[in-house]
Formats: structure tokens, sequence, C-alpha cells
């Protein structure tokens, strides 16, 4: 029996695509970390990936959850309040706040380099630090901006076990990006913003994010965001095919949805997660 209480945390899907059994897992196992610790449960939709983003997608995150029983206590509960009140472009001035405080404390520099050209400078895709010192000016057109990151700083992830990870940023996110050409927010800068700004303090997601957790948890320091850098984590392993490879979102026998319309019940969806 746990003692431990979370304020918050949260289902954080993107609508690119029909959600599938690992997401699933990943839903189901997020409420029963909720349920054991007393967190409230908050849903947020990743909808900054404007090219990819499709409103049936939004619409099949509501079924599914509605589907696998799943309840939250926070955010949209459809898609005309997700569109209203919730979608990321509802929050881009605290995105923008973050990177203007980025910029004024000169810890950003613009880069051109295509993603060919990081490819071939360094085959492996380690962003080899090619614009740090080209002064390119971080208005210029189709630039991104990429964090000047320190290899030798360290990160301190607390684990949901108790345990403290102490570790340093993976070269693959040496110059992670913190803002994309079009001038939205990246990634990794939307998902911290959006944990400070709900509270969040207990983190579920897959172990494919740990790179990702790593590259938040560096930014949180650098704008000095305590309540992130205190939140636990907790990375579950991922679900595979037979064929033991990572479930993908254009993979349809997979997705809840194909299930939903065969006739199978929450039950035997479940079931399927063993
Ligand atoms: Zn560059």
């Amino acid at each position: 029996m746990s003692f431990k209480h979370f304020n918050k945390t949260r289902l954080a899907p993107t609508p690119s695509g029909f959600l599938h059994l690992g997401n699933a897992y990943s839903f189901l196992l997020t409420q029963k970390l909720a349920l054991q610790y007393g967190a409230k449960m908050l849903l947020r939709i990743d909808d900054l990936d404007r090219e990819r983003v499709q409103k049936k997608y939004v619409q099949d995150i509501f079924d599914t959850l509605n589907f696998l029983n799943i309840g939250w206590q926070e955010g949209a509960k459809n898609t005309n309040e997700f569109e209203e009140k919730f979608s990321q472009l509802h929050r881009l001035e605290l995105y923008n706040h973050a990177l203007q405080q980025l910029k004024n404390e000169g810890k950003v520099f613009a880069c051109s380099c295509s993603r060919t050209k990081v490819l071939h400078d360094s085959p492996n895709g380690v962003y080899a630090g090619t614009c740090k010192h080209k002064n390119i000016s971080l208005h210029a057109k189709d630039v991104v901006w990429r964090l000047n990151t320190d290899e030798d700083k360290e990160i301190v992830v607390n684990a949901l076990n108790g345990e403290q990870i102490k570790t340093k940023l993976p070269s693959i996110m040496n110059y992670f990006i913190v803002r994309r050409k079009d001038g939205f927010p990246s990634y990794q800068l939307a998902s911290l913003i959006d944990d400070v700004f709900y509270n969040i303090d207990l983190i579920v997601r897959g172990e494919d994010l740990w790179h990702s957790t790593l590259a938040q948890l560096y930014l949180a320091s650098v704008l000095k965001q305590e309540r992130f850098l205190n939140a636990s984590f907790h990375h579950h392993a991922l679900l595979t095919n037979a064929q033991g490879e990572k479930l993908s979102k254009s993979a349809g026998d997979t997705s809840v949805r194909f299930l939903r319309e065969q006739g199978k019940t929450r039950e035997e969806v479940v079931a399927l997660l063993r």
C-alpha cells in the first residue's frame, strides 16, 4: 500500500491517426496509477502538428476513451469543447512567453540546416552544432530555434518508485529544437509548458519517450520550472505486435476503432492487452 499522493496526471494523445492497442494500454495504466495515488486525470490533446492533425482523429480519442470506460476530471469532453477551450492553439501566448525568455537569456540560436543537411553532416542524426556560431538572426525566414545545450549538465529524473536517476542529455538530443520553422513551439517545449500550466506532477508515458523526458527536464531547468523538475515519471514498456515490432497508428488491425467496429467488447479488447 502506498501513501504517496499526486495532484494530477494526464492522458496526452496526438490526433494524427486512429489510436491503437498500445495507446489503450497506456491509458489504462495511467488510470490505474491515478486511482492508486489519488491523482486527478487531465485529458490533453496535442494538436500543434497542423499537417497531421485531423478532426476524425480527435473524435476517435473521445470514442476510444469512452469505449474503454476511462474517466477524466479535467479537459474537453467532446470535439467542440476541445476546439473552443482546450486546443493548444489557445496557449500559444504561453509557449511564446517561454521562447521569449530563452531568447532574452541567450539560450537559443537560429539554425537554417535542412533535415537532409543534418543527416549529411552526421549520419547518425546527431546535430553537430553547425549553426551555433553563425549568428543567424532568430527572426530570419525558415530557421528553427535550437537550445544551446551543455552535454555535461546533470539531469535528475524522479522515478515513480522513488528512485532518483542522475544522467545527462543523450547526444541525439544535443541542441534540440524548441521552435519550429513555422514559428510554432516544438513538441518538447509545448509539452513542458502544458504540464506546468495544468499543474501535472505525475507523468506516465511509453519508454520510447525517455529521451523526450530528459530533453523536457533539461528545458525545465533552463526555464526554472521547479514544479516540473519535481514531478515523478513512470515510463512503461511498449506493447508490440506478434513480430515484436512497436505498434503504429497506420496499422489498421490494431486500432481500437477497428476492433470496436468488429463488435469487440471492452472486456475483449482489454484481454488483448495481457
Ligand atoms: Zn544548423
